[in-house]
């Protein structure tokens, strides 16, 4: 194992990812928010804190590295893109760097633009099995929003490039634990879904603390920002928005969608 993941039932339903090396036990903090939880985690586990990695500049990733400092003199690294936005930067990260957890995990970075511009993502393998650390790019069933200072045409570019470039395999750590209310709206502009049914089921029976991710296979089958191309979702789709053309290319139903979702999350 290499990946320790944290929900400590912050108030944005926050993941908080620890990867560590299991021969030194050097660990990484992936956007502590509630840096409490981590450094209670990283003690509980006999890890030692050498680093923290922010996926995007939004506060709430990037907000406690001068806190996080101060506790234990670790490594800030953050996007080169968000230098000046986040403070402070040991070292400044861009597409295709590696990090080094210890001496067994190697972490690649990848640009994935779109929820912010500056956003990264971190690829790893555990055990054999590929990883991907997503923040707030993908989440488990649903997609990052763009509203904050971040570019939809450019999101799509980006999940499309993931979903050619990752492994099926690939297990998706997301930043937030969105899984049972992105179900909820892939169920209502997919209705005739049976993952999609069988996964909101399959979480409402899980106990509290168990944690549920995804692979990348299982998200092209449940994650409607993935799923452009399924003619149940454009037409259904297309009822919701007439303004879409069933007909369009993924672009433009994934922009309908993008546009649409924020819509349903005002109403909800
Ligand atoms: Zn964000």
């Amino acid at each position: 194992m290499a990946v320790l993941p944290l929900r400590p039932g912050t108030r944005f339903d926050h993941f908080h990812h620890i990867v560590f090396c299991p021969e030194t036990r050097e660990a990484v903090s992936v956007d502590p928010y509630d840096d409490e939880a981590v450094r209670a985690a990283v003690a509980a586990n006999g890890l030692r804190l050498t680093a923290v990695v922010n996926t995007h500049e939004h506060w709430d990733h990037a907000g406690r590295n001068a806190a996080m400092k101060a506790d234990s003199d670790v490594l800030i690294m953050a996007p080169l893109a968000a230098a000046g936005t986040i403070l402070p930067i040991d070292r400044m990260l861009c597409d295709g760097d590696e990090i080094m957890v210890g001496e067994t995990v190697r972490l690649q970075v990848l640009a994935t633009p779109g929820h912010t511009m500056a956003h990264i993502a971190l690829r790893g393998e555990e055990g054999g099995i590929p990883f991907l650390i997503s923040g707030d790019t993908l989440f488990a069933a649903g997609a990052g929003n763009c509203g904050y200072g971040g570019h939809a045409p450019t999101l799509f570019d980006t999940l499309t490039t993931l979903a050619a470039a990752l492994a099926e395999e690939t297990i998706v750590y997301p930043g937030h634990d969105y899984l049972a209310r992105n179900l909820r709206f892939a169920a209502h502009v997919e209705p005739g879904n049976d993952d999609v049914r069988a996964l909101a089921s399959e979480i409402a029976d899980l106990p509290p603390d168990r944690l549920r991710f995804t692979t990348l296979a299982e998200e092209g089958r449940i994650n409607p920002f993935l799923r452009c191309a399924s003619p149940a979702l454009r037409a259904r789709l297309a009822e919701l928005d007439p303004m879409l053309d069933p007909e369009g290319d993924d672009r433009t139903v994934f922009l309908a969608l993008r546009a649409y979702r924020d819509r349903w999350a005002e109403a909800a």
